[in-house]
């Protein structure tokens, strides 16, 4: 935690916020705070700045928060992420918003094992706190939203049109002939595939909807590896 994300519930006054819990934890075990010290801190959706800790107790930490310093720009990038298995998923949200994505799309694929769609990481509680985990890693505080099409084929035909309008659009696919671009810079929406990757079905679906298939390479990655080379290679906001 380089930073704790604060939101409006933290809040007692308008520079008075009440941390408990896990970011608590995190000031008294591995900061180690005591009265008087100040730690990174942001507003969620907000400015960032830093909190002085004036009272601390077993249970709870109060900042006085002077908050005067914008967060990183967004990265000009939709990604659209074939729903990845759990045991990754945690990670990858976190990957996603310490990266700077903040616009996300969960889709389903032939590949995409129907349980995937039922880990309790998809709550909207969980997927709160793992992208505020992105966050507070990276120093950031605007929140990625997240959606989720549980239809591969009706996402495709029917809204991913609109969502390529005025952009580039890839679809990473290993074995392809055109490599992927590097400091490109420009609003861009990327697809990236499930762990057995997307099928030769899928892969045409995308670039009829008007997406170039480019690849990373002969190495085949890890989705939770590939997001974010692909992410440097396309934006130099990552260098
Ligand atoms: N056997 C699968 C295939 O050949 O598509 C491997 C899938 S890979 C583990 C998961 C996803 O990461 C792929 O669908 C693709 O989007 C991305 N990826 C991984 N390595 C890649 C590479 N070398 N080139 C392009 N995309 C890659």
């Amino acid at each position: 935690m380089n930073l704790a994300l604060l939101f409006d519930e933290d809040f007692v006054a308008p520079d008075r916020a009440v941390l408990r819990g896990r970011r608590l934890a995190h000031l008294q075990s591995v900061i180690k705070v005591t009265a008087g010290d100040t730690v990174p801190v942001g507003r969620a959706g907000g400015q960032m700045g830093v909190g002085e800790v004036v009272r601390l107790t077993d249970t709870e930490a109060e900042l006085k928060v002077t908050l005067d310093q914008s967060p990183p720009s967004p990265l000009p990038l939709t990604l659209v992420l074939a729903m990845p298995r759990p045991k990754m998923f945690r990670r990858i949200l976190q990957t996603c918003a310490a990266l700077g994505v903040k616009d996300l799309w969960l889709i389903n694929s032939y590949k995409v094992e129907k349980s995937f769609w039922q880990t309790p990481w998809l709550s909207e509680e969980q997927l709160r706190e793992n992208l505020t985990l992105g966050l507070e890693q990276a120093k950031d505080t605007l929140m990625p939203r997240v959606q989720i099409r549980k239809l591969f084929k009706p996402f495709v035909e029917d809204e991913l049109p609109a969502l390529l309008a005025n952009k580039q659009a890839l679809v990473a696919h290993p074995g392809t002939n055109t490599p992927c671009p590097v400091h490109l810079n420009q609003p861009t929406v990327l697809c990236v595939g499930p762990e057995g990757g997307f099928t030769a079905y899928e892969v045409g679906k995308l670039e009829e909807a008007g997406c170039q298939s480019v690849h990373l390479g002969p190495r085949i990655l890890r989705v939770e590896t590939a997001v974010p080379v692909l992410v440097s290679r396309l934006f130099d906001a990552c260098l």
